[in-house]
């Protein structure tokens, strides 16, 4: 079971094994509160496992937070390492990329993580850059 690494708006930061990253998150421990998952240090610092992969970034705009830049840039830097320990080591290579967000507008030509850190270049914002992503993929322009 993986572990996760939470925190709360209260201030607080917990850790909890869940079956997949895609159960609920618990609530604060401290307050009661809904949580957010973070990066989980053990898999973005590395170590004895290898980083995460893209099959276990989240994968829809909720699960960035609605493109939280701190959340997507540590992804992004998780992602970055993995990629290049698949350079190294094939065998660890995924078939997709990461997903940032594949609904709505995004829904025929996802926005990966690669093309909104990206976008967040210029504008130094997520948000803003999930914002222009989506009006790039007017209906008329969307690739097919
Ligand atoms: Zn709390």
């Amino acid at each position: 079971m993986p572990l996760f690494d939470y925190r709360c708006r209260c201030g607080a930061r917990f850790e909890k094994l869940m079956r997949s990253w895609r159960e609920a998150n618990p609530d604060c421990p401290r307050c009661g509160e809904h949580s957010e998952r973070v990066p989980s240090r053990v898999a973005l610092v590395g170590g004895a496992r290898p980083p995460v992969g893209a099959d276990q970034a989240p994968n829809s705009w909720e699960g960035t937070r609605r493109g939280d830049r701190e959340y997507v840039a540590a992804w992004r830097r998780a992602l970055d390492r993995r990629s290049k320990l698949e350079e190294k080591y094939p065998e660890l290579a995924t078939k997709r990329e990461a997903i940032a967000a594949h609904e709505g507008v995004f829904e025929k030509a996802p926005l990966t993580y690669r093309e909104l850190a990206q976008r967040a270049t210029s504008s130094g914002d997520a948000n803003s850059a999930a914002a222009e992503a989506g009006r790039s993929r007017k209906p008329t322009d969307q690739v097919t």
